[in-house]
């Protein structure tokens, strides 16, 4: 990290939270505020924006959104390869009572998910871990009740203080469940400004319930407009549309947090600017603009087609581990989801169906993504 880097994110810092003054902030941002809100029946409070350390290599980030004052960081046993705890861990282990710390389990039983539970544990270097997430799941079958049951002696023996579910698709049955169950206290969800209105109704409802409501995927797949070097970018001096994407997820009251994936100190920066400034309703054009761009390329997972590939394939994973490669330029991510396909899977070519068979009614070209996938990763 350069110190000039380092001196531009500054500027944007505020006090908040846990976060330290930062006396020589410029005119221009040094009024910011991060809101905090409370997580459900928690109580927790975070910041509406906390750090998705998915794609995080660099500790120093980490530790510049710390300095900012923002307090809620999600990382995963599964992340790089499983070292992406281990780094994180690190880089909070000075700030460790006074964040929030939050992995996720992949695994489907419970004596695996204890054994888990104590690796992570100690990758992280901590005795507890705050929201501990069943990862990934979208429907019943993902989650038997022995997983509950393991997050419940989690919390039992001390190593959990809250328990939570997160998923990609599936929101319209995976919410209520949830709700119903009463097994859960937090909820780790994508959302964002191309989903249908129901998804406002459905996060309403949970909160409403009191489960703390987490957003993810809230720049839709990346996609960046104005890239650094871009004659638009260099003239705007900024992209436009992510951070607008990510305003708008977090206009909603009743996302508690939203956790963007930050990998450094401009994109920090962008993303403490954005919520800070808070939505505009002229930031509606800038969004209107962007969904016509992406509606080809980024799948909302919305479970329209679940079932329609005449292979079998899960369309909409597909189609999101290659937006992790095009969208937000993390092609390692996209090929380490992508080899998690079972055999048969990755063997399939779309280029042998004389016609796709999905149908998107949302405007992807399945055809076209999924085959680019394919290209790029088998
Ligand atoms: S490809 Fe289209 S229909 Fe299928 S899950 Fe994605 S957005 Fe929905
Ligand atoms: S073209 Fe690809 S996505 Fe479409 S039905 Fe065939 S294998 Fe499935």
């Amino acid at each position: 990290m350069s110190n000039a880097t380092r001196r531009n994110f500054l500027t944007s810092a505020i006090t908040t939270g846990i976060g330290l003054q930062v006396a020589s902030a410029a005119p221009a941002t040094k009024n910011l505020e991060m809101p905090m809100r409370t997580l459900g029946k928690t109580g927790l409070k975070v910041t509406v924006l906390g750090f998705g350390c998915m794609t995080t290599s660099d500790p120093a980030v980490i530790q510049a959104a710390v300095d900012s004052g923002i307090n809620y960081f999600d990382t995963a046993r599964g992340y790089q390869n499983g070292n992406n705890e281990r780094m994180v861990g690190a880089a909070l282990k000075d700030v460790r009572k006074k964040i929030v710390l939050v992995t996720k389990t992949p695994s489907h039983s419970a004596k695996d998910m204890m054994a888990n539970l104590d690796t992570s544990l100690k990758e992280l270097g901590t005795d507890y871990i705050d929201i501990w997430h069943l990862h990934s799941r979208e429907k019943a079958a993902d989650i038997p009740d022995e997983c509950f049951d393991a997050q419940d002696e989690a919390v039992k023996q001390g190593k959990v203080r809250f328990k939570g579910v997160s998923f990609h698709g599936g929101h319209s049955f995976m919410i209520p469940w949830l709700i119903e169950k009463k097994r859960t206290d937090v909820i780790l969800s994508s959302y964002n400004f191309t989903m249908a209105p129901e998804m406002d109704t459905l996060l309403a409802q949970a909160s409403n319930a009191g489960l703390g409501v987490v957003a993810m995927k809230v720049m839709a797949g990346g996609f960046r407009q104005n890239k650094p070097g871009s004659s638009l970018y260099d003239r705007l001096k900024k992209d436009t549309a992510l951070p607008t994407a990510l305003k708008w997820a977090v206009r909603n009251k009743f996302v508690h947090t939203s956790i963007p994936g930050t990998t450094d100190l401009d994109q920090l920066d962008e993303n403490f600017k954005a919520v800070s400034s808070g939505w505009k309703e002229d930031d509606a054009k800038i969004l209107a603009a962007h969904l016509e761009r992406i509606r080809p390329l980024y799948c909302s997972m919305c479970g329209g087609c679940e079932g329609q590939c005449s292979k079998g394939l899960p369309v909409h994973d597909i189609i999101r581990y290659v937006s992790y490669a095009e969208g937000y330029g993390e092609f390692a991510l996209g090929r380490e989801n992508w080899k998690q396909l079972n055999d048969d899977h990755q063997a399939v070519r779309c280029g042998d169906c004389s016609d796709c068979t999905v149908k998107c009614p949302n405007g992807v070209k399945v055809f076209e993504r999924v085959s680019r996938a394919q290209e790029l990763f088998a």
